[in-house]
């Protein structure tokens, strides 16, 4: 079982310190609901900031066997960087793994595969995948024509 944290929360470097001596496996998410300022970072610098923050922290105790460190992002150039931070830190590429929704981005999963990654996708299924999908088009109007382009 593992646990899924939001990188904007200002609570989370705290619940990261609470559940590391737990040897958690742990995906990381930057958040996709709106919070008000106090509850969550609002700019999306910051995030991206704090995103790398935690994320170098979980990439330390996975280097060591004591976390399961997954990146839920389609943010390459982050997981460049992170990708770097492990090599650092001594965390081979199996150590750690990255997710995305499926459909997106997927030459550079299939890339990020054949270096090593561990890659897997996000699927909705069942009886409510058609509100998942809605609730996901509404995050990203822009996917609207993304579905439609790849219908045809
Ligand atoms: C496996 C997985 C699980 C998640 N679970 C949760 C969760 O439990 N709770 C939660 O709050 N959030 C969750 N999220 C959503 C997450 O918080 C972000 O809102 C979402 O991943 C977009 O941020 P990003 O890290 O991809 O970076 P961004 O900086 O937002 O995006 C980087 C680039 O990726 C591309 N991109 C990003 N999203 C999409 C998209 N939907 N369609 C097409 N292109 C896109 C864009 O080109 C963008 O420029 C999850 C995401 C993933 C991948």
């Amino acid at each position: 079982m593992g646990v899924c944290l939001q990188a904007y929360l200002r609570r989370t470097p705290a619940d990261l310190e609470a559940l590391l001596p737990l040897s958690p496996a742990i995906r990381l998410v930057k958040g996709a609901y709106n919070e008000p300022p106090d509850v969550a970072l609002a700019r999306k610098r910051d995030v991206d900031a704090a995103y790398a923050v935690l994320a170098g922290r979980l990439l330390e105790r996975a280097a060591q066997g004591e976390a399961r460190a997954v990146f839920g992002t389609h943010d390459l150039g982050l997981i460049a960087r992170l990708r770097d931070r492990a090599l650092a830190v001594g965390a081979a590429p199996g150590a750690y793994e990255v997710h995305m929704l499926y459909g997106i981005r997927a030459a550079q999963q299939r890339a990020l595969q054949s270096e090593g990654v561990p890659v897997r996708v996000l699927i909705s299924y069942g009886t409510h995948w058609f509100p998942w999908y809605m609730r996901r088009l509404a995050e990203r109007p822009a996917n609207v024509w993304f579905v439609l382009k790849n219908l045809v």
